[in-house]
């Protein structure tokens, strides 16, 4: 039985003995029901089998950060060091990113980080819409219980799965969008600007304008 129709089967029986007001574990989202948390989706991943990257993984890189994070990052699939580590956005485009956090003035532990795909594409592909396909409901279940004021994809590969679209990035980075109500913002992959430096100008007016619609204070 599902957590959701245990907590559902015990509201019932309490409004029938006459207790109509209950304290949920769980955060209610604006309708009132309750949202799962980032353990319940976890726990669903553990030893995951439903598509074929699981062959070539050590770990599922689930994701990392604050679980209220008003910010999240959505990459799309970890690389060797991630799949070793279990945490994504671990090796050079990682560092990468910490900077460009860190220049907005946050670290790390106060933003959210996952991936299209939580296991290894070999050779570090881009994964296929197939494997895109099976993984994002998981995505989209951590953004609804994590709730975060922006998601911004890093590269084309995360926008286009996110948003179900096939665009370029060097034409939509810094478009605002929306996904499942939450404002999108998509930026360069950090892997890409380590191979092309003069680009990152262009990611910094897009973390600008992230800081500008959290109300950070502007970037030093
Ligand atoms: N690139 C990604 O897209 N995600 C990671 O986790 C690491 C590198």
């Amino acid at each position: 039985m599902s957590g959701a129709v245990s907590r559902r089967m015990l509201a019932a029986w309490l409004r029938e003995v006459g207790v109509d007001y209950v304290m949920l574990p769980a955060r209610a989202s604006s309708s009132g029901t309750a949202v799962e948390t980032l353990d319940d989706i976890r726990k669903e991943l553990t030893g995951c089998r439903r598509c074929p990257l699981c062959a070539g993984r050590a770990t599922v890189v689930f994701g990392v950060g604050n679980p209220r994070a008003r910010l999240m990052f959505v990459g799309e699939g970890p690389g060797s060091e991630e799949d070793r580590r279990g945490e994504p956005f671990v090796g050079a485009a990682g560092k990468r990113l910490d900077r460009w956090i860190a220049r907005i003035g946050l670290r790390r532990e106060d933003v959210y980080i996952a991936n299209i795909v939580k296991c290894r594409p070999p050779g570090n592909r881009a994964p296929t819409p197939d494997e895109a396909k099976v993984c994002l409901p998981y995505l989209l279940r951590q953004i609804r219980a994590i709730r975060p004021e922006i998601v911004c994809t890093l590269g084309a590969t995360a926008l286009n799965f996110l948003m179900g679209v096939e665009e370029k990035i060097t034409r939509e980075r810094g478009k605002w969008r929306e996904r499942d109500g939450v404002p999108v913002l998509p930026t360069y992959h950090p892997a890409f600007i380590l191979r092309d430096a003069a680009r990152e100008t262009e990611v910094f007016g897009d973390f600008d304008a992230i800081a500008s619609r959290l109300r950070l204070p502007p970037a030093k």
